[in-house]
This record gives structure tokens, C-alpha cells and sequence, in this order.
């Protein structure tokens, strides 16, 4: 056997110096490399702009597109975690969700988080055309060789939190779209809200959430869900529960049950112009600010003391209320009171 005549690498010769730097950093990239380009790639776009990724269709009149699905996800083994990739694998709970929506043959779907397509092939079978935005880069590629050009299918790379609705909804000539979401989980809040700001933007929504936020999106009054968030979703829309989906009906399975949540985007003050509304939810946050707090306490950075008691007073409610024991419908009427009240 051929034994190197050094004993440490500082005593080797430059050259076998520079080969084994360069050995260790081949395997440091193996280790790393990929996991970092993973995290600096999947981000979409830096600038915040919509991708324009390329344009793609999926005919849904053509015959096998489920098992063409199949194939695709054969060929992405990966998921990540950190962007809440838990895929619909059980065909099944696929159809059955389809079959809940809402959905209107003449719709414009807007689907977030298309992952590996499981929903979106079934979508552009029930609709006028899908637009699906994802984020991960390497799933958005698959899904645009998946979906050739000249179909009703188009994959945009993008964040969805940055995503313009009304735009998209002018550039195909429509007022209102209907969106569908198997939502990533970790930014459920944060998507409703993105939501309910274009709401305007929006005919209908069929989400799949976790079954605890959906149960606070539809909670009532006193009870431990109840909270701002419940109070937001239902000023700006009639949320339902609509089907129960169990962890194994997704791969990976995540640690928490799932619910389906549709929504008709119907204003609950019809009488309200959209900026009253908008004040409304703004007062709304206040009122929760501090959740042990009483309302009193909540509001007084902002209204006097004795407005706030005036307020309640006329509602018929003690001063002491915490804003969780009002209905939605009560503390519209104190807020009326307290901004006709700032008017006068
Ligand atoms: N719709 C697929 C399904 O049902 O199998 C995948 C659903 S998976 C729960 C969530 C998807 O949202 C993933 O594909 C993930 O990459 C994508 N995603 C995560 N964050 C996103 C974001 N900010 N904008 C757009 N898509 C996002």
C-alpha cells in the first residue's frame, strides 16, 4: 500500500494541499449547498413585483390529467416544511373538497399554493381558468411543464401575501374571482387579512385550514375563540365549516386536523360605505387590544372616559364589558355612537 510521506496535512505539498481543499469544499456544498439554495430560491421574486412567470394552460377536457398529476408528484420527492408543504394526497378528500366549493362554471380561480397541482387540475375542470401562484420555485417549474402553453392553467411565482387581485382580475376583464387555498399554515392570519383587504376583488373563497383557526373564524360571542379575527372574517364575509380533513389525507401528515372554510363575501353592514367598514375593523383591534382589559381601559388612548361609559350606556351595557362579550353587532353600536359623538 502506497503510504503518503506526511503526517499532517501541513506537512503535504501544496498540491495535495489544494486537492484536499478542494474535496472538503465539494462536500461542505453536498452538505449545505443545496439546503441554502433551497432557502434563498423558494422566495419568489426579491423585488415584491408579481412574477410574470410564463403562461401555461392545462386543457381540462383532455382525457387522464389525475394520473399525469400522479407522475408529477413522483418526480418531486422534496417537500419543505418551512413553507407548510403538506400535500392533498388522498384522492378521495380531493374530490370531496371540489365538491363543496361554490364554485360557478364561468369563474376565475385564483388557487394559492398549487404545490404539486393535486387540486388544480380538478379546479380548471369547474372553472374558466386557474391562476395559481406558488412560491416555491421548483414546484412552480414542475407545474409549468405540467400545464403546457394555450390552457386555461397559469402558474405565476410569486409570494401571495404580494399578490394584486384587483389586477390580475382587470388584466381578464373580470370584477370578482373565486379563490381556493389548501393554505401553508404557518401564515394562515396573515393571507385572511390579505384577503379580506380585496375582498372587493372576491366572489367566494373555499380555504383548507387548521380545523382551531377555522373554528375561530366562525366562533360566537363568550366564547374562548372568539376574538378579532372572528369579528374581521365575519364583517367582510358568512364563513361555514364545511368538511372535516384528517391528517392522513395529506403527505406529510400534519400534527393538527383540518377544516374547509367557504366564505360568500357578503358585507354584514350593508349600510356602511367601505371606509366605515375599515374604521370599524380598526376600532374592532382596539377593543381586543388587551384582552383582559375591559373595554373601558381598551379605548381610552383614543376616546374619553365618559364618551366610552356614554357609549355602553346606550347600548344598555355595564362599563365594565370586555370586548369578547359583545356581539358583533353590539359593538357596531357602540362604535356608532362613539363616532357620532366625535362628530357632534
Ligand atoms: N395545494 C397543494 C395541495 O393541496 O397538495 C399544496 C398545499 S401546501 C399545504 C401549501 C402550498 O403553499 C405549498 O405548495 C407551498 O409551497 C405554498 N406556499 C407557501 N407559502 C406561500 C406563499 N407565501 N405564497 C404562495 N404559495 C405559498
Amino acid at each position: 500500500m502506497v503510504r503518503p510521506n506526511f503526517a499532517t496535512l501541513e506537512d503535504a505539498p501544496g498540491k495535495v494541499k489544494v486537492l484536499a481543499f478542494w474535496c472538503l469544499g465539494i462536500l461542505a456544498f453536498w452538505h449545505f449547498g443545496f439546503s441554502i439554495l433551497d432557502f434563498a430560491w423558494p422566495r419568489g421574486p426579491p423585488s415584491g413585483a408579481l412574477s410574470t412567470a410564463p403562461r401555461s394552460c392545462y386543457d381540462a377536457t383532455r382525457k387522464g390529467g389525475e394520473p399525469k398529476i400522479q407522475n408529477l408528484q413522483s418526480k418531486i420527492h422534496r417537500h419543505l416544511p418551512k413553507l407548510g408543504q403538506h400535500f392533498l394526497h388522498d384522492q378521495g378528500y380531493r374530490a370531496r373538497i371540489l365538491e363543496a366549493l361554490p364554485l360557478h362554471p364561468g369563474d376565475l380561480v385564483f388557487e394559492i399554493g398549487p404545490g404539486r397541482g393535486a387540486m388544480t387540475t380538478l379546479l380548471a375542470g369547474r372553472a374558466r381558468k386557474v391562476i395559481a401562484v406558488e412560491i416555491d420555485r421548483a414546484l412552480a417549474q414542475r407545474l409549468q411543464e405540467d400545464f403546457p402553453q394555450g390552457s386555461h392553467v397559469e402558474i405565476i411565482l410569486a409570494d401571495v401575501l404580494r399578490v394584486d387581485f384587483a389586477a390580475l382580475c382587470r388584466g381578464e376583464g373580470v370584477a370578482q374571482g373565486f379563490i381556493f387555498g389548501n393554505l401553508p399554515y404557518y401564515i394562515t392570519s396573515p393571507i385572511l387579512h390579505h384577503l379580506f383587504a380585496q375582498r372587493d376583488s372576491i366572489r367566494a373563497m373555499g380555504l383548507l385550514m387548521q380545523r382551531e383557526v377555522a373554528e375561530r373564524l366562525t366562533a360566537a360571542p363568550g366564547t374562548r375563540d372568539y376574538g378579532y379575527l372572528t369579528i374581521a372574517t365575519q364583517v367582510c364575509s358568512q364563513p361555514q365549516i364545511t368538511l372535516a380533513v384528517p391528517p392522513g389525507a395529506f403527505s406529510p401528515a400534519p400534527k393538527v386536523q383540518s377544516a374547509l372554510v367557504t366564505f360568500r363575501m357578503k358585507a354584514k353592514f350593508d349600510r356602511w360605505p367601505r371606509t366605515t367598514c375599515d374604521e370599524f375593523l380598526d376600532f374592532v383591534k382596539r377593543c381586543f387590544a388587551q384582552k383582559r382589559k375591559n373595554l373601558l381601559n381598551n379605548l381610552s388612548s383614543v376616546y374619553s372616559r365618559r364618551r366610552i361609559t356614554q357609549a355602553l350606556e346606550e347600548a344598555g351595557k355595564p362599563a365594565n364589558l370586555r370586548a369578547e362579550q359583545l356581539s358583533t353587532e353590539e359593538l357596531a353600536g357602540v362604535f356608532e355612537h362613539l363616532t357620532r359623538s366625535r362628530e357632534n
